[in-house]
């Protein structure tokens, strides 16, 4: 299978999903995941009709995507691994959306970017809803009052994120998600990667991260 068979054939797929659930998003994005991808798979997936990415790393994004930005002044980049304050300048420079927000320090730090440079991308905030220690992400407990912060800082927050443990049912994990991102009016909500994109769309997923399904097994 090619990159562009793959994305056809995930694409069908997001919309069988759709049409089947009960209550879908109004739309659900496919974000194609392409970390340790290089730009010739990158500039494959562009070709065939994808302009929505989602890189892990700043310095791995900003090795690759100025240039393909360049040549496809649609293209759109979202953050989907965690940001450290000292990255945050080139993260606002690049990034559309960044899905990681998920502590206060780091809402004060995109507050005063914005202020430097005019620049501020839309924002979704991680929750760590299997509560990992190892895992980025506002605990479920603070998330109330991280939303908050954001709010009274006037950040572009648009919805909430989430990485289920790997072993864990995801269904549950989504529904809290979805159920959090109701109660407090946000709208986005990216859940569902590449072994569970499906049953992320029946909880009202608006974004999907696919990366192995799209571009093959990472090395
Ligand atoms: C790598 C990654 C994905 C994509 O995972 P696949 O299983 O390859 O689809 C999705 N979300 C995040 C946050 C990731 O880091």
């Amino acid at each position: 299978m090619t990159i562009a068979q793959n994305l056809g054939d995930i694409l069908a797929r997001i919309d069988a999903a759709r049409k089947a659930a009960i209550q879908p998003a109004p739309a659900t994005r496919l974000v194609a995941v392409s970390k340790t991808v290089d730009q010739d798979g990158i500039r494959e997936a562009l070709a065939a009709g994808q302009t929505l990415f989602g890189e892990n790393r700043v310095q791995e994004a900003q090795g690759k995507f100025p240039a393909l930005k360049n040549e496809h002044p649609d293209l759109e980049l979202h953050l989907i691994g965690p940001l450290q304050t000292n990255k945050v300048k080139e993260a606002a420079a690049l990034f559309d959306v960044i899905q990681t927000l998920d502590r206060a320090k780091l809402a004060d730090a995109l507050a005063v970017e914005r202020q430097k440079s005019g620049r501020c991308p839309r924002l979704l905030l991680q929750v760590n809803t299997g509560e990992e220690p190892q895992k980025a992400g506002v605990l479920p407990g603070e998330a109330a009052a991280l939303i908050a912060h954001a709010r009274k800082l006037e950040l572009p927050l648009e919805g909430l994120m989430c990485i289920p443990p790997a072993d864990d049912d995801a269904a549950p994990h989504f529904a809290f998600l979805a159920k959090l991102a109701r109660d407090h009016g946000l709208a986005q909500l990216s859940i569902g990667m590449s072994g569970d994109f499906e049953l992320a769309v029946k909880f009202g997923a608006t974004h999907v991260r696919v990366g192995t399904a799209i571009f093959g097994a990472r090395s």
